[in-house]
């Protein structure tokens, strides 16, 4: 799927996140989701031996807080805004359960591309460690 200019922007977006609130072993993995109309939200992993909560689960959580329930497309971005991954797999198996139509934007950050969460390969779901 082609990149839109609100792709990008979501993209910038979880890089900001990332960049300015990932700075410590409890917070390392940024997470943003835009809606079809587009509000974003933004969210950042909770990392715990008790096995805490993912950037994406946040988000969800986030987005819920506000009353939004659907989600368009999602971007997960890790090592202080340096490089997108995809989400793991239990988090692919929340959001397609919540979100089927879910978009997800993955690639090395100088290929980025739009992706259906149903077509993610599943090698892609170990990359984020969060
Ligand atoms: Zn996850």
């Amino acid at each position: 799927m082609e990149m839109r200019d609100t792709d990008r922007a979501l993209v910038q977006a979880a890089m900001a996140v990332s960049k300015l609130r990932c700075r410590s072993q409890h917070h390392t993995v940024a997470s943003a989701a835009r809606t079809a109309d587009g509000r974003v939200f933004s969210g950042v992993n909770v990392q715990h031996a008790t096995g805490g909560a993912c950037a994406e689960l946040v988000v969800i959580g986030t987005a819920a807080t506000q009353g939004v329930t659907v989600l368009e497309t999602i971007v997960t971005v890790a090592d202080r805004g340096r490089e997108i991954v995809a989400p793991c797999d239990r988090c692919q198996q929340v959001l397609r359960d919540y979100f089927p139509q879910l978009r997800v934007i993955v690639g090395p950050t100088d290929a980025l591309r739009v992706v259906p969460l149903r077509e993610l390969p599943a090698e892609a779901g170990s990359g984020s460690a969060g």
